[in-house]
């Protein structure tokens, strides 16, 4: 077998995307060990029991002691205090990596505290599901899905080369972009998509309780797709809206005057302008099953 292209990987998360790249570092044999720590002891326990580790740390400073690649994977309010416990500990020339959901937030909150000799790449795997914890996780999640990688300028490349193998070791196809750009990218693709849907399933569940009923009775007239969406974790959801603010009131206010426009049309029966956008939305989705990202 060849060279594992990192000696040692800490995962700090272990939940459905720290546990699902643990899974396919391992099956792929990309890295010699893999350490893991998390917040609880009960995670720590259960990704022992599931077997992707090596080891498992009580704290973020001793799972990343002599690890050459760190991948964050926590919640983004998580950043600051994980990286004030581990920036004593790192080694010299370790690449420090994260899979959060926003990019600016990331260089905000972790690059003070990497100390010189360290790489920042940040990542983001476009994968996942409303799963969370360890036992969500499985190693074909980035199978054919993006992983975006954001390093701030002047970031070494030899760093940005290994991260890029690790991901497309992993199945992903990777893509370089610049931090800003890409918080407004997700903004429109999975950030606003995740607030309609938590306020859909919101606005369905204030209404009367009898309505409520027919609600579930009736979901597959379009309702459960939205749930599922919003059955997302709300903890991760929240830290995404608060860390990419600036983006997500953006395009939420591009979205609420088109949402205004369409009212119009409904009360104009301006039938044709209806029918002209359900048109177009239709074309993007088969773009979408084109680029087998369905
Ligand atoms: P998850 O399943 O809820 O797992 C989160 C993990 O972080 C848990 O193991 C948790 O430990 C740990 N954690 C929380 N606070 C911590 C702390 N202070 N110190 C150490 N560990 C801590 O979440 P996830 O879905 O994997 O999401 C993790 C990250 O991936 C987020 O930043 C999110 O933006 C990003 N992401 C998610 C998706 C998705 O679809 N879910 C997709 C792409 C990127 P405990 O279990 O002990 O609390």
């Amino acid at each position: 077998m060849s060279e594992p292209l990192f000696r040692r990987m800490a995962l700090i998360g272990l939940g459905l995307i720290g546990s699902s790249l643990a899974r396919v570092v391992k099956r792929e044999g990309l890295a010699g060990h893999i350490a893991g720590t998390a917040r609880s002891q009960a995670t720590r326990d259960k990704a022992m029991a599931l077997g992707f580790l090596d080891s498992v740390h009580e704290t973020p400073g001793a799972a990343v002691a002599g690890a050459d690649l760190v991948v964050l994977c926590s919640p983004l309010g998580t950043y600051a205090e994980i990286g004030a416990a581990m920036r004593d500990h790192l080694a010299p020339g370790a690449i420090v990596s994260d899979v959060g959901s926003v990019k600016q937030a990331v260089i905000r909150d972790l690059g003070p505290q990497i100390p010189e000799g360290v790489h920042l790449v940040p990542g983001h795997p476009v994968a996942g599901t409303e799963h969370s914890g360890p036992e969500a996780g499985f190693a074909e999640l980035f199978q054919g899905r993006w992983c975006i990688l954001t390093p701030p300028p002047g970031t070494d490349e030899a760093a940005v080369a290994r991260l890029r193998e690790l991901w497309t070791r992993a199945g992903s196809q990777v893509e370089i972009m610049e931090p800003g750009h890409h918080d407004r990218v997700l903004a429109i693709t999975s950030h606003l998509p995740h607030l309609i849907a938590y306020t859909i399933v919101s606005t369905a569940t204030d209404l009367a309780d009898a309505t409520q009923s027919e609600v579930i009775k009736f979901s597959a007239g379009g309702f459960r797709d939205f749930t599922r969406i919003a059955a997302s974790d709300p903890v991760m959801w929240r830290d995404v809206f608060l860390n990419n603010r600036e983006a997500v009131l953006e395009m939420l206010g591009r979205f609420s005057e088109d949402l205004t426009a369409l009212q119009r049309a409904i009360r104009w029966g301006e039938g044709d302008k209806l029918q002209d956008l359900f048109t177009r939305t239709r074309a993007i989705r088969r773009g979408i099953i084109d680029a087998k990202q369905a």
